[in-house]
């Protein structure tokens, strides 16, 4: 087994952090990109053609972050409902702002064929910091759970509660960054207490499956899809 040399910096190899830790590592995360400018701007500019709702609030300190979706103006109960999300972590800017093109560029081809429900940037104080983690260094994507530690993943399981039954479709949008192996794995390894395996960053486009209800056809045709304009 391999471990890292140099330990992250906060923390004690072997125990996992505390209240003490955590703030620790609060401290050291700072501002980088503002939610409001590069998110909400773009959003209200979205508002003449879609239903702009604010599904909850995240409130870390003296901070306060809107949790926006968009709907499909024309929303049919009889149509099933297609789900997109970006920004479960934060730090991956380009499902943030690849499901805002969305919205803007794609959205109206589905008038009338399917309901659309998008939720651009679920971890907006994340987003800011360019991290993983919300504030209380919980990852909202391991959180989608009863009672969940994470408000992020709590306020999007009830904005979808009255219609998970009709999603047909749910993507989410992620991407592995060359930062997950220098830092939030070895983070997490520490938060955790335990050591640190070195992995690798995979090169390219690639979606995962559902282990209990795999549809490799249509994981396929959306690779194919993508082959088309990455190549
Ligand atoms: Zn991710």
């Amino acid at each position: 087994m391999n471990t890292a040399l140099t330990p992250y910096p906060i923390g004690t190899p072997g125990t996992p952090w505390g209240d003490t830790k955590r703030a620790e590592w609060l401290a050291a995360q700072t501002r980088q990109r503002s939610y409001e400018t590069e998110v909400l701007s773009v959003i209200e500019g979205l508002r003449a053609r879609f239903d702009v709702e604010t599904y909850g609030e995240l409130t870390y300190g003296t901070e306060r972050f809107a949790l926006m979706a968009f709907r499909s103006r024309d929303w049919r109960d009889d149509l099933p409902v297609v789900l997109v999300t970006g920004g479960v972590h934060g730090y991956e800017t380009s499902g943030v702002h690849g499901a805002l093109q969305f919205v803007d560029q794609h959205a109206a081809d589905y008038a009338g064929r399917v309901n659309l429900l998008v939720a651009p940037c679920v971890s907006p104080w994340a987003y800011e910091r360019i991290h993983r983690w919300n504030a209380n260094a919980i990852d909202p994507n391991r959180s989608f759970r009863d009672d969940s530690p994470a408000e992020e993943s709590a306020a999007l399981m009830r904005l979808v509660a009255p219609i998970r039954d009709r999603v047909l479709m749910h993507i989410d949008l992620h991407e592995t960054t060359d930062t997950d192996e220098t830092e939030f794995r070895p983070a997490l390894a520490s938060r955790d207490g335990v050591p640190f395996e070195p992995g690798e960053i995979p090169d390219g486009f690639y979606v995962v499956d559902d282990s209990e209800s795999p549809q490799l056809e249509f994981q396929q045709a959306v690779i194919e899809a993508v082959e088309q304009v990455t190549l």
